[in-house]
């Protein structure tokens, strides 16, 4: 890919406005290309939020209905190089590509230069020998272990497929896992609308799903459990979320041999409570996403670059979208397109000041700080182990550790271990 191009990336979570500030970024020099890991599926349009037809009239999309519904096992390695292709094509016509989308994971694949996706090609399965992971570990890279916590089971086991893919040792691979988040090029723009309080969003999505299920929504869960109703599908569309929830309702239309919209209560009381476990999911699939825009991005070694060109727009209500989100939206898109065009955007001395967007929030130097800190708390390479001898406990990692001492346990242990030191200085 040409790191030379300019690329635009709207992020941040379910129902924050992304695709409206993509559809409304003022000027006509862009197309968008969605990131999206459910709008790669053709039919599968209301529940993913894809953009309409009318939508796509306004703007060209890309990166929307690539895959039948019956297709398994599309991964991040062929959407990357896919996308890759994608923003060559789109910028040899002079235009600039905006990558929106909430599947951060693809996007990561974009805005860092990751090198090759060694560990999709591994062999799934691991030889234990009949031992633990975590004890399995230990034997063969005694300083890996040092590194992770005992129940990170997730981390255990891909560092035990590493070893018996790569026959290579884990904790060499730690060290090379800064490097997975470097920069593929600074030039860019990240546009990050957010919902000021995490409540209203909750509220967002609630009103948005019960729209989704009202304006057809229902019907296509029903058409697309039926059409996979004998396929294995046990990756694709059904177990995403936005469809697997709807399991039980599927069941039951069919059992009673329904032709919607002719239901019955029941089905209502199903669909209801579908509904609300959607709700519930997709609330804790924005803490996620926030997570992710706090380890990756705030918490990158190079926040200073990412600093200039990352822009967090808040709002208050769909009322204030406006005049909070899309409008300085604006004012920065074309102040960057004129800092590209005059080649200043790359730069990594390249500093945005407050004087060309009056109004418009940078992060402050405390939020960075602020973040950054807990990063490196919680960073794997900082990983070791401490034992806190007054209260007899191991502790794995920096952040623990200051948990611990912050602790009200401990301190109560300090107390008594200081009152029992001052009796036996009397005794003595
Ligand atoms: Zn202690």
């Amino acid at each position: 890919m040409n790191n030379n191009g300019f690329i635009v990336y709207i992020i941040g979570t379910k129902a924050a406005g992304k695709k409206n500030l993509s559809l409304n970024l003022g000027l006509n020099n862009y197309e968008i290309i969605s990131c999206d890991s459910m709008q790669v599926y053709k039919d599968a349009d209301i529940m993913t939020a894809k953009a309409t037809a009318i939508e796509q009239t306004i703007k060209k999309h890309h990166g929307i209905d690539l895959l039948d519904l019956e297709y398994e096992g599309f991964n991040r390695k062929q959407w990357r190089d896919m996308t890759i292709n994608k923003i060559e094509e789109i910028q040899s016509k002079g235009q600039i590509p905006v990558l929106v989308g909430g599947t951060h994971y693809y996007i990561e694949s974009i805005l860092f230069n990751q090198g090759e996706e060694t560990q999709l090609l591994y062999e799934d399965k691991i030889q234990l020998n009949g031992k633990e992971p975590f004890e399995y570990l230990k034997e063969i890279d005694p300083l890996a272990v040092e590194k992770f916590h005992p129940k990170d089971s997730r981390r255990i086991l891909n560092s035990i497929k590493y070893f018996q893919n790569t026959g290579l040792l884990p904790s060499q691979q730690i060290d090379h896992h800064q490097d997975q988040f470097k920069l593929r090029s600074y030039n860019f723009l990240i546009l990050w609308p957010k919902w000021k309080k995490h409540e209203d969003l909750k509220i967002k999505v609630a009103e948005r799903i019960n729209e989704m299920l009202d304006q057809g929504g229902t019907e296509e869960i029903l058409r697309i459990f039926k059409r996979l109703e004998n396929k294995q599908n046990k990756m694709g569309v059904l177990h995403s979320i936005g469809y697997q929830q709807f399991q039980k309702v599927y069941q039951y239309y069919k059992e009673q041999g329904f032709q919607y919209p002719n239901v019955d209560l029941k089905f209502k009381e199903l669909l209801k409570e579908g509904a609300e476990n959607l709700i519930n999911d997709t609330v804790l699939y924005t803490k996620k996403q926030i997570q992710w825009i706090k380890n990756r991005i705030l918490g990158n070694s190079k926040i200073d670059i990412i600093a200039n060109r990352l822009f967090l727009l808040e709002f208050e209500s769909a009322q204030t979208l406006n005049e909070q989100v899309i409008l300085p939206a604006q004012k920065i898109y074309n102040l960057f397109c004129q800092l590209f065009q005059v080649d200043k955007l790359g730069d990594d001395q390249f500093q945005i000041s407050q004087q060309n967007l009056e109004n418009i929030k940078l992060l402050t130097p405390e939020m960075i700080t602020k973040y950054n800190q807990t990063q490196q708390l919680k960073s794997r390479t900082n990983w070791k182990k401490q034992e806190c001898e007054i209260c007899n406990k191991l502790m794995n990692g920096p952040f623990e550790i200051e948990q611990h001492f912050k602790s009200r346990t401990h301190n109560i242990n300090v107390l008594k271990d200081e009152q029992l030191q001052k009796k036996k200085q009397k005794i003595d």
